[in-house]
């Protein structure tokens, strides 16, 4: 069968890496989480005491750029993809609420777009991938042949967010979790390049009221109506 390349995007947990993940195992697709890209560089930023009390000064983060290499390696294990910051496994790391918060101001920076980009296009220039982010069908493949907009209830998303923290072991209140996702989906929906923006053609898909299991059925009968039309 022909291969796409798919583009998920959508506010900040509504799923998209759950349902990414599960199309690629399904259709034997590469999985490209983007948003663990500029986490990494958040995360990088933070070590480095450049980002302090929630501030920093946009040259500093620019210096870092040429010393952050990132790599993905699928762990056969948990099945799924992980994120390597110049060769550590940082999947953990990235995660952690101070990335989260951080995140959506250091990946406003041009430059750091331009080097992200850059890398997801590389990714992605032999199709057979799904990748998920905030710009992915409406800038890093505008031409990508089937583009999801993710959204779901704020609650519900907040709820799942603080389910998976806690089952990591972190404390995290329901309030301050949703907090970052407001926060964050303002932030990311407003910045000047490439904000989160639904893509004309993308279909949208609100899983409030889907079980993961439904929410890939129909994905996957969309994909199978379309590329019986593909070339
Ligand atoms: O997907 P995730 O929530 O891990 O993304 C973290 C952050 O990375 C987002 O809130 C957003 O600021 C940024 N991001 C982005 N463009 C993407 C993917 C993520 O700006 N394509």
């Amino acid at each position: 069968m022909t291969k796409i390349t798919i583009a998920i995007d959508g506010y900040s947990a509504c799923g998209k890496s759950t349902l990414a993940k599960a199309l690629a195992s399904k259709l034997g697709y590469a999985y490209v989480d983007s948003g663990a890209m500029y986490r990494c560089v958040t995360l990088y930023a933070l070590r480095k005491g450049v980002i302090k009390d929630h501030s920093f000064q946009e040259n500093e983060i620019l210096k870092l750029l040429d010393e952050i290499h990132l790599s993905f390696k699928f762990n056969t294990s948990t099945k799924s993809s992980e994120t390597f910051l110049n060769g550590e496994n940082v999947e953990k790391d990235i995660r952690q609420m101070v990335v989260s918060e951080n995140v959506s101001k250091v990946s406003a920076i041009h430059d750091v777009r331009v080097k992200m980009i850059a890398i997801q296009r590389d990714l992605g220039k032999n199709r057979g991938i799904v990748m998920d982010g905030r710009d992915i069908g409406t800038n890093v493949f505008p031409d990508a042949e089937l583009k999801l907009f993710m959204t779901a209830d704020t609650d519900i998303r907040t709820q799942r967010r603080f389910d998976e923290f806690s089952s990591k072991g972190q404390h995290i209140s329901f309030n301050d979790v949703k907090l970052n996702l407001i926060q964050r989906d303002h932030e990311d929906t407003h910045r000047k390049e490439n904000p989160l923006t639904q893509a004309k053609d993308a279909i949208v898909l609100d899983n409030t009221d889907l079980t993961r299991e439904q929410q890939l059925e129909y994905v996957i009968k969309l994909i199978s109506d379309l590329t019986l039309n593909v070339e």
